[in-house]
């Protein structure tokens, strides 16, 4: 059976014509599919009974199982999704004012291993396919919409950000059809500077996504210098911070926004001080367009690590904003349904034993930095 969910418009055609059907067909499909939520082939009406009749022994549509649903008392909502094999990964709609945000997964674990997220230190089980990925939007979407009453033509998500469990860019071949159908005017329609890529610095795929698919880039950054950055995200070792700058410059030429968004979790003790944000200016000042997001660090057992106080933020901030980054605080949304960034932790077979290597002390930096508890 083919889970069309895997399936962007171009491989939908490739598809139907082995079926002895035209493209328009792929599209009318398509549209039944991401942009009605329909799931049973006999709802599509103005398909060929034939086609359908087709569909119905050989394809579904079929997004992960739901496990568990969470709603926080901000409005936030947290899904839990079965991928088989005692993995389970998790997706968070996020409601503001003008806009609808869904926080996508990209991977049962992460193999990066960040000190500082949860993910990381569960270690890493498998990728997801394609219709894992896209089937976190189109289950929210038409759960949301049906929930809330929407009118035919109306959303409730409008922008996608690919910051949930996994590193998109370690998962690069089933990335590329998600996004497309995100983006795919018969698929979700989303803008390009309306979907984002979050990545902790997979340089040569930053370089394919320019190529492939440009969409808006965030890019985890942490620390200012390859030292402090080797010890907390740790595939710094292989792409360090001077490779990641310049692969953010080629990106801009082609990215939909005209900036980078660089992530900057506030550990505190660790990477908060102003001599660091000065540093971070020297670093990025007219190398790269960028802006900053400082998110205060959500904590979880074993991490070893606290949230830099409020004020510490904002002195942070202030030093980025007086240099003239555009520097925004991320408001901390779901964190008592443990939905907030670096929470999400799922249910990961681990096949990398990182938790254990997690937790053995690792940030060994100069003696003034007494912040860091182990
Ligand atoms: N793997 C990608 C995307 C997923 S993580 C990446 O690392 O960019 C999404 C964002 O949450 C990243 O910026 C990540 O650094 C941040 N994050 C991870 N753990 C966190 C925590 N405990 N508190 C705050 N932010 C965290
Ligand atoms: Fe992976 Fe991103 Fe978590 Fe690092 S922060 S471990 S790259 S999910």
């Amino acid at each position: 059976m083919i889970n069309l969910l895997d399936l962007d418009l171009d491989a939908l055609s490739a598809t139907c014509e082995r079926l002895g059907e035209k493209r328009f067909r792929a599209v009318q499909l398509f549209r039944w599919i991401h942009q009605r939520g329909a799931a049973e082939f006999g709802q599509m009406t103005d398909l060929a009974k034939s086609l359908r009749d087709q569909l119905a022994t050989q394809a579904v549509v079929a997004a992960p199982a739901l496990l568990n649903e969470q709603a926080s008392a901000d409005g936030t909502t947290k899904w839990l999704f079965d991928v088989g094999g005692g993995n389970a990964v998790e997706s968070v709609y996020i409601p503001e004012a003008d806009r609808g945000t869904l926080c996508v997964s990209s991977q049962a674990g992460c193999a990066v291993g960040c000190r500082f997220c949860s993910t990381g230190h569960q270690g890493f089980s498998r990728n997801l396919g394609t219709g894992e990925i896209l089937g976190q939007l189109w289950f929210a979407e038409h759960t949301l919409r049906r929930r809330l009453g929407l009118a035919e033509g109306e959303r409730a998500i409008d922008n996608v950000v690919m910051m949930g469990m996994g590193e998109p860019l370690q998962n690069y071949t089933a990335l590329v059809p998600a996004l497309r159908t995100m983006l795919d005017d018969h698929g979700y329609g989303l803008s390009r500077r309306r979907v984002t890529v979050s990545t902790s610095g997979v340089v040569p795929m930053i370089d394919r996504l320019r190529e492939d698919c440009p969409v808006a880039l965030a890019v985890s950054l942490h620390a200012g210098d390859d030292a402090l950055r080797d010890q907390l995200v740790p595939i710094n070792r292989k792409y360090p911070i001077a490779e990641l700058l310049d692969a953010c410059g080629r990106y801009l030429d082609a990215a939909p926004r005209d900036f980078i968004t660089f992530e900057y979790c506030m550990l505190d003790g660790v990477n908060d001080s102003p001599e660091q944000a000065r540093a971070l200016v020297r670093l990025v000042h007219s190398r790269v367009a960028c802006k900053f997001n400082l998110i205060p660090f959500n904590p979880f057992p074993q991490s070893g690590l606290m949230r830099s106080p409020r004020e510490r933020v904002l002195a942070f901030a202030s030093v980025l904003q007086d240099a003239g980054l555009v520097t925004t605080i991320r408001r901390t949304r779901g964190d008592d349904i443990a939905a907030a960034c670096g929470q999400l932790a799922g249910e990961v077979q681990d096949r990398t034993r990182a938790g254990e290597r997690l937790s053995r002390p690792a940030i060994r930096l100069h003696p003034a930095d007494a912040g860091v508890r182990h």
